[in-house]
């Protein structure tokens, strides 16, 4: 059985109850976690406040190379971290091998930021004698890090990494579903000789756990990614506080695809985009809008890709030119996906393909990869977010339609336009409501570039270098009788 890390112990739940960790592919259990409840987060939330201001005083190189010794510690124990990720969440092999690379490169890039953090001189009038300003930076204390089931281990680490080099002291809430690889790798972590109280872990539900994380007085900063509608509750549990809350939240990514485009690459994109990890990313291509010019030829294409996808267990290698697709990760989840899809249908969209689950696999969450050709622009493909591997395709006369299309939603989190025209790419990158637009580019959230989404989609940034201005406070210093 899987315990919770808090205060360098493992401990289980404190009422000693647990519950089954299931594996999406075959719907056995994988291994029990600790149910946590309040009295864990209370416990977890005091260790963090202890250990906050030994280690917010501690080097900044210091901090750093905590993690930099984490991340060799992590190495050791890749295969048995990626396993477990499989496992529970249903992600082929390979992905989660991409995903746990993906976390070292994350916590590499901010150990490797911790001797850069710079506050800033100010020049002040001598109104009152001669004096000058410095804007310090303060780490704030206690952060709150609640995690997803999709990528458990980056949106993890994107909260880590800032969080501790910054100075803080951190508790992890990840997923329900989702919760053993991210112990493991707490655990690893804190094997690189953390002090007792830096990182955390506490298991349990999000209506529990994790509000009695957000609620607490002494947590001052909340890190979460997740749905939009839970991001709207953190919001307002936050407020009451004034705590310092991001929130990388929904997204319903279109993609542009001009005559001009690459096509054999734009496909490309667009099928790692929507169909990696089955569809269930924040930034996967969720909406695709096709120039008239090209939308025969690039379907053709597209549809030869789709028909490659062999849904099975992520554990399994599919023979080439087979490429593995993964099952959904609930039951609940795949359910959305149908019920969305069916409503695309009864609004006028033509299945091209998929649309049910595979032959012979009964068990598990599988659905076939899916495309919908033309559903009204008020269906819910485009309304909500499809978090599956459902793509539905518009064809579209020029450029202003094809971003006005893809501005017809409540979300803004990424965007991608395939073209090499530089006026098109120029008003793509001005007029797309979105956080991010990539140019001929796979979607995919580097480390390096700030990313978050606009309208409902998120609320201030991680990653990149501004991630970390989210974990410190600034204060303003006046130093004067100079003379
Ligand atoms: P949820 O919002 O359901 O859950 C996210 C986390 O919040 C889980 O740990 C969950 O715990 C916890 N939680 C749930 N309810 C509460 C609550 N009332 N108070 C505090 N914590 C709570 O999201 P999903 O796990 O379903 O993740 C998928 C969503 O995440 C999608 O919408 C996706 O787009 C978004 N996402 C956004 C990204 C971005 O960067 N913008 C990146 C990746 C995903 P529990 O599991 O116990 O319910």
């Amino acid at each position: 059985m899987a315990e919770m890390f808090i205060g360098g112990e493992w401990r289980r739940a404190r009422s000693g109850a647990t519950y089954p960790v299931v594996n999406p592919a075959t719907e056995e259990v994988v291994d029990h976690a600790p149910l946590g409840g309040i009295e864990d987060v209370e416990e977890a939330v005091r260790v963090a406040k202890e250990a906050f201001p030994s280690w917010s005083k501690k080097d900044f190189e210091e901090r750093g190379e905590f993690l930099r010794r984490g991340v060799e510690i992590l190495k050791a124990h890749r295969e048995e971290i990626v396993e477990t990720l499989t496992r529970e969440q249903g992600k082929p092999l390979h992905e989660a091998q991409g995903e746990f690379d993906h976390l070292l490169h994350g916590l590499t890039y901010y150990a490797d930021l911790a001797t850069k953090i710079r506050g800033s001189y100010q020049p002040l009038p001598s109104r009152f004698g001669p004096s000058y300003g410095l804007i310090i930076k303060r780490p704030i204390g206690v952060a709150a890090a609640i995690v997803p089931w999709n990528f458990p281990l980056t949106l993890m680490g994107t909260k880590i990494g800032p969080a501790l080099v910054a100075g803080n002291t951190v508790v992890v809430k990840p997923a329900s579903t989702t919760p053993l690889a991210a112990i493991k790798v707490v655990g690893y972590l804190n094997e690189a000789g953390l002090p007792p109280g830096v990182l955390n872990i506490v298991t349990g539900p999000g209506r529990t756990v994790g509000e009695a994380l957000v609620s607490h007085p002494d947590v001052r900063r909340v890190a979460f990614t997740g749905e939009t509608a839970t991001g709207r509750r953190i919001l307002e549990l936050s407020v009451p506080h004034f705590k310092r809350v991001t929130l990388e939240l929904g997204g319903s990514d279109p993609v542009i695809i001009c005559p001009d485009a690459d096509l054999d690459k734009a496909v490309r994109g667009v099928l790692i985009g929507r169909f990696w990890n089955a569809g269930q990313a924040c930034l996967a291509a969720k909406r695709v809008y096709v120039f008239e010019e090209v939308y025969d030829t690039f379907l053709e294409k597209l549809l030869a890709g789709v028909a490659r996808y062999e849904p099975g267990e992520g554990w399994v290698k599919a023979e080439r030119p087979r490429i593995r697709i993964g099952p959904l990760h609930t039951a609940k989840q795949r359910e959305e996906v149908q019920a969305q899809l069916q409503d695309a249908l009864a609004k006028g969209g033509k299945l091209l393909y998929g649309g049910k689950v595979p032959e012979g696999r009964e068990r598990g969450f599988f659905f076939l990869p899916t495309v919908v050709a033309e559903p009204a622009h008020d269906s819910r493909v485009v309304r909500e977010e499809t978090f599956g591997p459902l793509l539905p395709i518009w064809k579209v006369k020029d450029i202003d339609e094809a971003i006005r299309m893809a501005n017809d939603s409540i979300y803004g989190l990424g965007s991608s336009i395939w073209t090499y025209n530089v006026k098109w790419i120029h008003k793509a990158a001005q007029e797309i409501e979105a956080g991010m637009t990539w140019v001929n580019q796979i979607h995919y959230g580097y480390d390096e570039l700030p990313f978050g989404g606009v309208k409902q989609s998120g609320y201030g940034k991680e990653h990149g270098i501004e991630a970390l201005d989210y974990y410190f406070e600034t204060k303003s210093v006046v130093v004067g009788d100079l003379e």
